[in-house]
């Protein structure tokens, strides 16, 4: 019986795993022609000063709008994108697509300061990362200070050497660059200091226990305290709360960034809801 009953549960476990093999070879088919069938869009989320009135800019967050599986998470589907080399063509179409629409709206008037895009591992490493920026930014007509690079940790640290010069090349092209989940990665201050950076990004986990969540909160006062020594700007990630917003304010927090102020929005709605007024008041 024994035997019998390892032998079928042998088999419920391959046919799981044969399940799990074919969806991941469905998902990476499906990628590789989500590009060509226009199934990406780029959302945006608004970026606001510290004390959440003033529109400072907004984060390109990709969207994968997929045919049967509806919406993808980017957590999901980024990975992916990595391991199979797409990320580099994608992340160029999410680059292009960023300034043709900062182009739009500078067309008409909207007044949008900064966009800030992700950077994925790969790119980052990819020889040529700034002249293909430079390229498309020339392409679109937008100028390099609209554009921030958002950057991890982790991604700094891996190559050091190879991160400082080609954190040197974007910066002489005219682009600031962010460190993005600030806090949640590995990173010597040392460098931190060396590295020719511009904004801090507090991580959203850190902001998830503000203000009451003692740790938390020393947590986000040292980061903003370093980040002002270093000359950073630092923003706050995954706002959700007056609470929050409030204790980042008395703690001169530059910029903040959540659901509190809007979700990543297609960018008819981010026009239409922050284009006219670029005065946002909470209440
Ligand atoms: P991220 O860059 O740290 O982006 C912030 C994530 O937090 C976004 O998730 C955003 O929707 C979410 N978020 C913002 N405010 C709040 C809040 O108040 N509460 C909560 N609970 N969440 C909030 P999303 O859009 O699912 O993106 C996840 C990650 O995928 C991003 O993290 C980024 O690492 C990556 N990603 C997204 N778009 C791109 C892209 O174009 N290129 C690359 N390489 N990575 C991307
Ligand atoms: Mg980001
Ligand atoms: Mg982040
Ligand atoms: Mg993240």
């Amino acid at each position: 019986h024994a035997k019998e009953r390892g032998k079928n549960n042998f088999q419920f476990y391959q046919a799981e795993m044969n399940a799990t093999a074919l969806e991941r070879l469905e998902l990476e088919s499906d990628l590789r022609h989500a590009l060509e069938q226009n199934e990406f869009v780029v959302h945006y989320q608004p970026q606001f000063s510290g004390n959440g009135q003033r529109l400072t800019g907004a984060e390109a967050l990709l969207r994968w709008h997929h045919p049967r599986r509806g919406q993808v998470s980017p957590d999901q589907f980024i990975p992916v994108l990595e391991e199979l080399g797409l990320v580099v063509q994608v992340g160029d179409w999410v680059l292009r697509e960023v300034c043709r629409q900062l182009k739009l709206w500078q067309a008409k008037g909207i007044q949008l300061p900064k966009i800030a895009v992700n950077l994925s591992a790969r790119q980052f490493a990819e020889g040529g990362l700034t002249e293909r920026i430079a390229t498309i930014l020339a392409d679109s007509g937008v100028a390099p200070g609209c554009l921030e690079l958002e950057i991890t940790e982790s991604i700094l640290m891996r190559d050091v050497d190879a991160a400082m010069q080609t954190l040197a090349d974007l910066k002489r092209l005219g682009l600031s660059v962010a460190v993005d989940d600030f806090g949640t990665g590995y990173s010597s201050l040392n460098y931190l200091k060396r590295f020719p950076i511009d904004v801090l990004k507090i991580d959203r986990s850190f902001v998830d226990g503000l203000p009451c969540g003692e740790q938390d909160a020393q947590i986000a006062r040292a980061i903003i305290a370093m980040a002002h020594s270093l000359n950073l700007t630092v923003i706050a990630e995954g706002v959700e709360s007056h609470a929050q917003l409030e204790f980042l304010r008395e703690h001169h927090c530059d910029e903040v960034q959540g659901f509190l102020f809007g979700k990543p929005m297609p960018s008819q709605q981010l026009a239409a809801q922050f284009g006219g007024a670029a005065l946002f008041m909470l209440d």
